[in-house]
Formats: structure tokens, C-alpha cells, sequence
């Protein structure tokens, strides 16, 4: 539907990295190491006085990691970024740069449901407080912002697929001199640049579509230098929540095809969505394409959604019915996927179990793969027509 942004030149981004010691290998290496030697006690102590700056230690600097960073900062837009063990310690790490005890945090309302229990959890011990408002309503955002030292974001959110005019939200931010973050995991910055929106800092999951082939689990946060330093300064060295080389190095081989990744994502779950929408059994589709015109700067939609039944679909029926389809969280890959919202409301055993993230009991959440529209579609019919 959307024209997608430019196809980043990926290659170039690599090759920028080759100081002549890479023997022209069109695949960058994986410095699969914890430490870095020195060759003279001079060396050494230059490099532990500043004077030089190279790898010490991989908590530190990694040169497979720096390449993913660097590449990751371009894609966004930003100055500089930090790869993480995963979307959590990114997120983690970022907030907690930025807050101290008797702090306040506005959020959108059904983020990421470990953000929300993140916030309820640790950071309520930290006495930090954390307001819940509707993105889509930027009187009620405009209201809560003062006094807030973070505006946390989350667009299009991960089960209802609520939008939000990104722009609009972090130029409401920045008036009240709050520290903008969005996860931008969904869109990824093929579709949306938070960044060159006004948003100081992006966060993602790399574990979805950056990686792309659900065989990692890492993250990522991209800004400015100086918001990034904040993060470098504390969180990052001492919460340890570093992205291991090899991790990068599945990184950069995934973003290589990400643009084409995403189009493909695109294309599937909009047929799909709009399908769906058709059918008598489907009381709503949640799926920001189908509205009658994307949030400005969401410049196209990837293959996450849900939709609700009506009453009287049998979805356990419709689960297990479901072949090309696995039952499983996560998204990203080229696996399709689905996840039943009853499912998630019987999590037990989390902390804030009564929270619902907005999920209807009837809602079911796809992830379209890119396993081949057509296939995808016969199964689905298949299934529904089973449990109806
Ligand atoms: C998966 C996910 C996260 C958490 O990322 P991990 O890599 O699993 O720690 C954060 N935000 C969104 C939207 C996600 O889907």
C-alpha cells in the first residue's frame, strides 16, 4: 500500500567498516573474543588513559558489535546507538538513564506488557512513578506532561495496534522540556524514523524484524550522541546488558534484507487484514492499515495484527486447526504465527496479572510469515470455518 522509504545501501555501511584488514570478505567477521591484548605496557596504558581509543574488553567495545551500532544509528537517523542482550535491557537501560526516586514517567497506555510490569515493578521500588495515558489523545497527553522527566512510547502498540502521531506527542515533549523514547519494534525505521520526528531516543526489540529470522534475541537504542552518552555513561557498563558479537553478527546479516523483508511483510498481512475484515465471523480487525489514512511519519505497516471473533467462534478450534501457522509469541520472522488472547489473559504468576494491555478474551493475534499469501489465506479459511 505505502511507499516504503528509500532501500537502505547496506553494503555500503559494511564496506565503511573494512580498514583494509577484513581481506575484502563480503561477509564482515565476527570478533568472537572477550578480550583484547596490548603489545607494550605503553600501549596499554594509553588506551586505559583515553589517549587511544580500541577494544579492551567486549562489555566494552566489540568491533562485530560497533558495526551493528553504527549501522542501526544510520538506519534510525541518529548519531549513535547501543546494541543490548535483548529489547528488555534496552529498554531498561533507557529508562533507567534518565530517572531518579520521586521521578515520573508518562507512558502510553498498553505498551509492551514486560515494559509495563518493568515499570510496575523495579522502578516502583525505585519510587518512581509511571502515568498512564491514551497516545491518541494529545489533550490528555499535553495534560500530563509537566513535571514528567520521560514521555515513553510505544507505536503502533503490539496487540491493538494503536497509532500515534509520533510528531505530534514529542513536539508535546519537548515543550515541556520531557525526555522522548518510542519502541519502534513494529514499524521498524523501514517505516517509521522516530528520530527525524522529534523523538530523542528509539528503542527496539531487535529480536523481531531487525534480525529478522527468529534466532536472536537482542536490542537496541538509537539517538542523538548526547542522549546516547547518558546511556553510556551508567546503564550500559554497569547493568552489563551488552549484545554479544555473534548476536551482532546475525544482526547485521538479518538487516541486509530487512527492506524487502518488510514490503513482504506488508503486502501479506494487508490482503490478509482486509479479508478478514470481511467475514461475518470477524467482529473487528486491529491493523493500522486499514484505517483511512496512517499516523503522519508511519510511512507503512509490517505484518503484526489481531482481530476479535464474535461470539460464538470456537478459537481453540481455530488454533489447533492451524498448520503453516505456529501457536507461539514473538514475531518477526518469516514464520507465520498466532497467539490467542485468552492466552495471554491466563498468564498468571506475573506481576499486575490483572492488567488486560487492552486484550479482548475473543481478539487473536497473527503474525504473517512469509510463508505465500494464498497458503496462508486457505488455512485460515480453513480453520474458521471449522470453529464457526
Ligand atoms: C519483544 C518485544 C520487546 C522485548 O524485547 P526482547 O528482545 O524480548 O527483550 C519489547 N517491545 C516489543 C514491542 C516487543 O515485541
Amino acid at each position: 500500500m505505502t511507499e516504503g522509504l528509500e532501500p537502505f545501501d547496506l553494503a555500503s555501511l559494511i564496506t565503511a567498516h573494512d580498514e583494509g584488514n577484513f581481506a575484502e570478505a563480503v561477509v564482515p567477521p565476527i570478533f568472537q573474543t572477550s578480550l583484547f591484548t596490548f603489545s607494550s605496557y605503553d600501549e596499554m596504558i594509553a588506551s586505559y588513559r583515553g589517549e587511544k581509543v580500541r577494544p579492551i574488553y567486549t562489555r566494552g567495545l566489540n568491533p562485530t558489535v560497533r558495526m551493528f551500532e553504527e549501522m542501526l544509528a544510520k538506519l534510525e537517523g541518529g548519531e549513535d546507538a547501543l546494541g543490548f542482550a535483548s529489547g528488555m535491557a534496552a529498554i531498561s537501560s533507557a529508562v533507567l538513564s534518565f530517572v531518579e526516586p520521586g521521578d515520573r514517567i508518562v507512558a502510553v497506555k498498553h505498551v509492551y506488557p514486560d515494559a509495563f510490569r518493568l515499570f510496575g515493578t523495579v522502578l516502583k521500588r525505585m519510587k518512581v512513578e509511571v502515568t498512564y495515558v491514551d497516545g491518541r489523545d494529545e489533550e490528555a497527553v499535553a495534560k500530563a506532561l509537566p513535571g514528567a522527566k520521560i514521555f515513553y512510547m510505544e507505536s503502533p502498540t503490539s496487540w491493538v495496534m494503536e497509532a500515534h502521531d509520533v510528531g505530534a506527542l514529542a513536539a508535546l515533549a519537548k515543550r515541556h522540556g520531557v525526555v522522548s523514547m518510542i519502541d519502534n519494534s513494529w514499524a521498524t525505521p523501514y517505516f517509521q524514523q522516530p528520530l527525524k520526528l522529534g523523538v530523542d531516543l528509539v528503542i527496539h526489540s531487535a529480536s523481531k524484524y531487525l534480525g529478522g529470522h527468529s534466532d536472536v534475541v537482542a536490542g537496541v537504542v538509537a539517538g542523538s550522541k548526547e542522549m546516547i552518552a547518558r546511556l553510556k555513561a551508567e546503564a550500559y557498563p554497569y547493568l552489563g546488558g551488552k549484545l554479544s558479537p555473534f548476536d551482532a553478527w546475525l544482526l547485521i546479516r538479518g538487516l541486509r534484507t530487512l527492506p524487502i523483508r518488510m514490503k513482504a511483510h506488508e503486502a501479506a498481512a494487508m490482503t490478509i487484514a482486509k479479508r478478514l475484515q470481511e467475514l461475518d465471523v470477524v467482529e473487528q480487525v486491529c491493523h493500522p492499515g486499514l484505517a483511512n489514512r496512517l499516523p503522519a511519519g508511519l510511512n507503512g505497516t509490517s505484518g503484526l495484527f489481531s482481530f476479535i471473533f464474535r461470539e460464538g467462534v470456537d478459537v481453540r478450534t481455530f488454533a489447533d486447526r492451524l498448520r503453516l501457522f505456529k501457536l507461539g509469541v514473538s514475531w518477526g520472522g518469516h514464520e507465520s504465527l498466532i497467539v490467542p488472547g485468552e492466552v495471554v489473559l491466563q498468564q498468571k504468576a506475573q506481576p499486575n496479572s490483572a492488567h488486560t494491555f487492552g486484550i479482548n478474551p475473543r481478539s487473536v493475534r497473527l503474525h504473517i510469515g512469509l510463508e505465500g499469501t494464498e497458503a496462508l489465506w486457505r488455512e485460515l479459511e480453513e480453520a474458521i470455518a471449522a470453529a464457526s
